[in-house]
């Protein structure tokens, strides 16, 4: 691994270790790497298992040895998430004492009739907000929304917009299951590591809204955001566990890494035809362009899901 090297800029990947890398991640991963890389910024790797639940044993060891193989070398050591639960309460109890979150009684049962968000998390409707009734505690903590559009301009997909509002309602930040939701810890840690571009798969574009307004709140550094297409199989769906997306530890690196770059939009001449990764992201390191990558939220690739 090399040293950090004090760069200015810093990227990062932040795989959930929620089973083995398939292509969709590689996607993710080979995006941040190259926006890093080609840039002279450092790229981070942070393992997100804040949601022990979805966690699978090994699974981490498993994501960090796939990276390994498919020559994506990350600088520093890796941080994990489940290791900084006070800092992610620090973060908390400072949103408390700015009267920005309140206490929530709510039942997933009791939201269960609430539209539902672009991203299929129930829209809330602010019950628990002006408090809870006497002797009840409260279950998890919410961040006040108020109305008004969240802005920012995708270095990718272009601007985008949310009323998080009006969407989404006031969103959770510590879990009723006494766990931290993973968009405080995303900010809370992007802005510790001094993380400046964050490339990531679309699908999380819906959160991105939400995270500018966790940064508002804690008074934290916005980075520029990159969203590339996430993969989809022939149904449309995005590639993930729970549509059995396969892994691609079976699979030859070089034609795994060779296959992101098609889909990033760097397809690799035929002089590097079975070329080890190595070579391959050397190469497209020295022509990497976001200008190149599709702008749309999801496509297919033929031979993966
Ligand atoms: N842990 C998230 C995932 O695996 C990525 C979070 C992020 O990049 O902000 O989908």
């Amino acid at each position: 691994m090399s040293a950090p090297g004090g760069a200015a800029r810093k990227g990062r990947f932040a795989p959930s270790p929620t089973g083995p890398l398939h292509f969709g991640s590689v996607v993710a991963a080979v995006g941040s790497y190259l926006d890093a890389r080609s840039s002279g910024a450092a790229w981070l790797l942070r393992i997100e298992d804040v949601d022990v639940p979805r966690c699978v044993p090994g699974a981490a060891e498993g994501i960090l040895r796939t990276l390994e193989r498919l020559g994506l070398e990350w600088d520093g050591p890796v941080l994990w998430q489940s290791s900084r639960t006070e800092v992610y309460r620090a973060a908390l109890e400072r949103l408390m004492a700015a009267g920005r979150v309140f206490g929530c009684i709510c039942t997933r049962r009791a939201l269960a009739d609430a539209r539902l968000a672009r991203d299929g998390t129930r829209r809330y409707a602010g019950t628990c907000r002006d408090g809870l009734p006497p002797g009840r505690t409260a279950r998890a903590f919410r961040l006040r929304v108020e109305p008004g559009c969240v802005r920012f301009v995708d270095r990718i997909q272009g601007p985008i917009e949310e009323d998080v509002a009006a969407d989404v309602g006031d969103f959770v930040v510590l879990r009723a299951d006494g766990y931290f939701a993973y968009q405080l810890a995303v900010v809370v840690d992007d802005a510790e590591a001094g993380i400046t571009d964050v490339v990531r798969g679309a699908d999380l574009l819906d959160s991105t809204p939400r995270q500018l307004l966790l940064q508002r709140a804690l008074g934290l550094p916005q980075p520029a955001y990159a969203h590339v297409p996430v993969v989809t199989n022939g149904a449309g769906e995005k590639l993930s566990k729970q549509t059995l997306a396969q892994a691609v530890d079976g699979l030859a690196p070089g034609g795994v890494v060779a296959d992101a770059l098609r889909f990033l939009g760097h397809p690799p001449p035929a002089a590097l035809g079975g070329a080890a990764p190595a070579e391959l992201l050397a190469w497209a390191q020295g022509i990497w362009s976001l200008a190149r990558v599709p702008c749309v939220r999801g496509a297919p690739m033929p031979g993966y899901g």
